[in-house]
């Protein structure tokens, strides 16, 4: 049997930040490792996480697999200065909703970037549409709320299992389809980047509440919710502020920060 875990290594939403204020939640966009045997076969998304796998040490394969939820550059930007990639030293396969490689070319190629992503030899592209298997886990996309379409991840592991809802506008509804892919998750990493109070400002952005976070944890019957996508003026000491207030509601609650290991 393989041992399996998650190390986080990016869960701040929208863009990159640093300094003291950041420093125990990090600064570093989505971006989530998936280790089997010590060895990172696979990312869930490449924001500027994606960097740092030397810092948490993780080790590459050298062929992974990457499955971006969607193509805002808070997700996609580590890409681009992803050294293994450009030098050769790893061949990656990236996943994602409609046409992952027009979406990258578009956001790392000139002018926006000095060269284009796509003309690197060790880079091919498949749509996400079904489960994947690969390495022993099972890797199965799901839509979810957000603006120009994103989705989810359910990650079967070995042992446990976890759903990550990284950027999800929660409506006045619970979402069934999200609901049916989580049912019963061991973890849920969901979208946290709002407080109730910040939402009548941010209709339309994409992004949920804890509030909303709980509620979908409930739902389905997950033991364990991680808060993710934080805020970038949230510093540590608002993120505890609000794991606080979550644990009042939903006491297995913790906020996502890089070098947290999640057992699969
Ligand atoms: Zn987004």
């Amino acid at each position: 049997m393989h041992k399996a875990h998650i190390t986080v290594l990016g869960g701040r939403g929208s863009i990159p930040v640093s300094g003291p204020r950041f420093a125990r939640y990090g600064g570093s966009t989505t971006c989530f490792a998936l280790v089997v045997d010590g060895i990172a076969i696979a990312f869930i998304d490449a924001g500027t996480g994606l960097i740092d796998t030397a810092t948490h040490g993780v080790r590459l394969a050298s062929s992974v697999g990457l499955f971006l939820t969607h193509y805002h550059w808070d997700h996609t930007q580590g890409l681009s200065m992803f050294e293994e990639l450009w030098t050769g030293a790893c061949d990656v396969c990236v996943w994602g909703p409609d046409d992952p490689k027009s979406a990258l070319e578009r956001a790392i190629s000139p002018p926006l970037f000095p060269v284009s992503i796509v003309d690197v030899p060790s880079i091919r592209f498949a749509s996400a549409d079904g489960p994947i298997e690969i390495g022993g886990l099972v890797i199965t996309p799901f839509a979810i709320h957000h603006p120009q379409g994103a989705c989810g991840y359910r990650i079967d592991g070995p042992h446990r299992s976890v759903g990550i809802v990284t950027d999800h506008e929660a409506g006045t509804d619970i979402d069934s389809g999200v609901l049916d892919a989580i049912e019963g998750v061991d973890v849920l990493i969901h979208d946290a980047q709002y407080l109730p109070e910040d939402l009548a400002a941010h209709q339309g952005w994409g992004h949920s509440t804890y509030v909303h976070a709980i509620e979908a944890a409930e739902a389905a019957g997950v033991a364990e919710l991680l808060l993710t996508s934080h805020d970038p003026r949230r510093s540590d000491s608002a993120i505890d502020a609000m794991v606080a207030s979550a644990r009042k509601i939903f006491p297995d609650t913790d906020a996502a920060r890089p070098g947290m290991e999640i057992p699969l």
